[in-house]
């Protein structure tokens, strides 16, 4: 679904991305893990061209977006859904509004039909009881959760996360981790940023661990974690686990 070929993006004489070339198939969920600093939130935004990169190429379903108008890209990037650390919910909706909207304004998917599957979407993250309620009620994992089901109210074929849970207090983690993983296991493609570590084993396809503007190893979560290759690698395990 998306290629990465030579990616590279510095902010002035800052090289955060050096030479990025990886491939995400279909249905796979990878896992991005390394070091504070590392360029990995750089890395998720270059994917849906949030960030401009420096040079190299980013393809989506076979089209390198660093080609296209902002209009092209714009239409791609509808398909890609992100979620960030904090929830950015739009304080002055409701939660049913807060997920009808893009559908109803990008779309134009009629009124009936957006409050219909916006209701479904709650319901698969646990909350139509709140569709009526307001962000600033919900408690974080809540607020997380209704984050995702906007996302999703978008049908993107790809669901790109940065830190989703680290903004949590630790008890609304583990709400927030199976919303994700639930989403996994019914095929959607997912790239993961996060130091959930438990998640990035149990529901990971693959580890990219990135470091110093490379990804340094991609492998198996078992292979990664029982045997990383690299110096950087050990190293940042030995601190986290
Ligand atoms: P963390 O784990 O702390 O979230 P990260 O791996 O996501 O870190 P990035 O946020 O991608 O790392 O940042 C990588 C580097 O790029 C840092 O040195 C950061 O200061 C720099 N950087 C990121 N965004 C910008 C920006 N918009 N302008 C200038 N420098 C930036
Ligand atoms: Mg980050």
């Amino acid at each position: 679904v998306i290629e990465v070929e030579a990616l590279a993006k510095s902010f002035g004489d800052n090289e955060v991305l050096k030479d990025i070339t990886e491939k995400v198939e279909p249905g796979q969920v990878i896992v991005v893990i390394g070091p504070s600093g590392g360029g990995k939130s750089t890395f998720l935004r270059c994917l849906n061209l949030l960030e401009t990169p420096t040079s190299g190429k980013v393809a989506f379903e076979g089209q390198d977006l660093t080609t296209l108008d902002t209009k092209s890209v714009n239409a791609l990037r509808e398909k890609m859904g992100m979620v960030f650390q904090g929830f950015n919910l739009f304080p002055n909706m409701t939660v049913l509004e807060n997920i009808k909207l893009a559908p109803m304004k990008v779309k134009k998917t009629d009124d009936a039909a957006a409050t219909k599957r916006a209701h479904e979407l709650l319901t698969r993250v646990g909350l139509d009881d709140h569709a009526d309620a307001f962000p600033t009620s919900l408690s974080g994992g809540q607020a997380q959760r209704v984050a995702i089901a906007r996302a999703l109210a978008m049908d993107p074929k790809v669901m790109l996360f940065d830190e989703p849970t680290s903004a949590l207090d630790p008890e609304m983690v583990g709400e927030v981790l199976n919303v994700m993983q639930e989403l996994a296991k019914e095929g959607m493609t997912m790239v993961v940023v996060t130091h959930e570590m438990g998640f990035a084993k149990s529901v990971g396809d693959r580890i990219w661990f990135m470091a110093d503007g490379y990804i340094q190893e991609n492998n198996t979560p078992d292979n990664f974690f029982a045997h990383p290759e690299t110096d950087r690698a050990k190293d940042f395990l030995s601190k986290i686990l």
